[in-house]
């Protein structure tokens, strides 16, 4: 997808710690791993492994972090994508507690990467989730109350409507929680600083090469435009965008894109849009998240698409759901926009498999890969190693193909996400 090459025009792009273009890979080369694609997948699999003191060389197509680590809101959740009553009734209360400490455990390795390695990325505290329906709030009072006393988790609380409208300048919302556990960061800046530790540790990065096919033999292959790599082990770390390489993961993860905009600074008005200056997600099917970035602007993310390459005007596009929430902002302008391709599964859990004795994946974070996907890359790096514990769990989740295989899988995607989306405005 040529748009995805480099880091787009986004807030991100314009606000980005240095880092200079990496080498693409030229002639053959040998690694113990190959790891394909430079987002915080790839990039924290290859740090953890090259601290193991493995050999890798990691592969991406265009910039690293140009795919969705370094365009999303930034936005850090606890937990999974789904919430743990679902998960306790598909896959029982024992799983589900572990799936809860394991994202914890996640949530707790990217605040130790980031300290660790001293990656200025704006990291701050607090997420609102907001109920767009009055029927909501009922449940979002009683799931924060179930965090605290079911999963040891003191940090979420249940909001009134009022709490909600003292913390976000709409009138949209009728209640929701906080959870002082989440919060949001610079994405782009995490991606650029997991990029130098893995290469400080010794990892190899190449930019501009594009795995073009992977070839599984006694070793494993992988074949770029102007080289190759030969290593004991690949890892396939390019959720959305890697579609096309691998059908064994094209037939289970999806690549959708969604939109940001992000105004011009509000300067004293920032803060009646949001006081406490948390992030916030609502409760919609194709949620609106948004928060302020560090120079008083609003990041605002809404609205996706379901086809393969981005919509022109990205700012354009997310500019009316911004309004539907902030009216008050009709006259500031947009000052940057953009879209990225992020990868999603059929039940918006991740798709963590052995696709071969010596290939791995990790993908389809479905909108939470923020905080899970540096840990999956850890997961990776371990399994490689031999300890498969957790990998075991993962691998057992229920992420079942999309129906209809490779091709089909788009128009029925299509009609379900667009009956979602239509349930929204109902
Ligand atoms: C607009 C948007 C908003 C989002 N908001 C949030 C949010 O607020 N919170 C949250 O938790 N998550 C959010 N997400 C999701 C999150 O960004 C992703 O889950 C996460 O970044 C996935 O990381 P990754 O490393 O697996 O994939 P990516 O970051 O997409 O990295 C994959 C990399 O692989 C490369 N690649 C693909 N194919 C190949 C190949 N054949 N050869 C070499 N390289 C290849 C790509 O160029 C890309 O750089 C959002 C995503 C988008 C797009």
């Amino acid at each position: 997808m040529a748009s995805q090459i480099d880091h787009p025009s986004s807030w991100y792009a314009a606000t980005a710690n240095r880092s200079s273009p990496l080498p693409p890979l030229q002639g053959g080369a040998r690694a113990d791993v190959c790891v394909i694609g430079g987002g915080y997948t790839g990039l924290s699999a290859a740090l953890h492994m090259a601290e193991a003191g493995l050999d890798v060389v990691l592969l991406e197509a265009g910039r690293v972090g140009s795919g969705a680590s370094g365009r999303n809101g930034g936005q850090i959740h606890s937990g999974q994508r789904r919430d743990q009553d679902w998960l306790e009734s598909r896959v029982g209360l024992d799983d589900a507690k572990a799936l809860w400490r394991l994202a914890e455990d996640a949530k707790a390795l990217l605040h130790d990467l980031i300290a660790r390695h001293a990656i200025a990325c704006d990291l701050r505290s607090g997420l609102i989730e907001a109920d767009h329906k009055p029927g909501y709030v009922a449940h979002s009072h009683a799931y924060a109350r179930k965090l605290n006393e079911v999963y040891d988790y003191p940090h979420a609380a249940p909001l009134t409507r009022e709490e909600v409208r003292e913390m976000v300048g709409s009138d949209a919302y009728y209640g929701g929680m906080i959870d002082h556990g989440g919060g949001h960061l610079h994405p782009l800046n995490l991606a650029l600083g997991l990029a130098e530790a893995a290469r400080r540790a010794g990892a190899r990065l190449y930019e501009q090469s594009r795995a073009l096919r992977i070839e599984e033999g006694g070793k494993v292959r992988v074949v770029t435009a102007a080289g190759s790599v030969e290593a004991d082990w690949v890892l396939e770390c390019g959720d959305g965008l890697q579609d096309g390489l691998d059908r064994r993961v094209d037939t289970h993860v999806m690549p959708i894109c969604n939109y940001i905009a992000a105004t011009a600074p509000l300067g004293e008005r920032a803060r009646e849009i949001i006081s406490n200056g948390a992030a916030v997600a609502d409760s919609r099917f194709v949620v609106n998240y948004y928060r302020l970035s560090g120079d008083g602007r609003l990041l605002f993310g809404g609205g996706e698409s379901y086809k393969r390459g981005l919509r022109p005007n990205p700012g354009e596009f997310v500019r009316p759901y911004m309004l539907k929430i902030f009216p008050q902002l009709g006259d500031v302008s947009i000052d940057y926009g953009w879209g990225g391709v992020l990868g999603i599964t059929m039940t918006r859990l991740p798709f963590v498999r052995k696709l071969s004795p010596r290939v791995l994946t990790a993908a389809g974070y479905s909108g939470q890969g923020v905080m899970l996907a540096p840990y999956f890359g850890k997961l990776l790096a371990q399994a490689v190693q031999g300890q498969l514990g957790e990998f075991d769990l993962l691998a057992r989740l229920p992420v079942p193909a999309f129906p209809g295989g490779p091709l089909m899988r788009w128009p029925l995607l299509v009609a379900g996400m667009s009956y979602f989306a239509l349930r929204d405005r109902l």
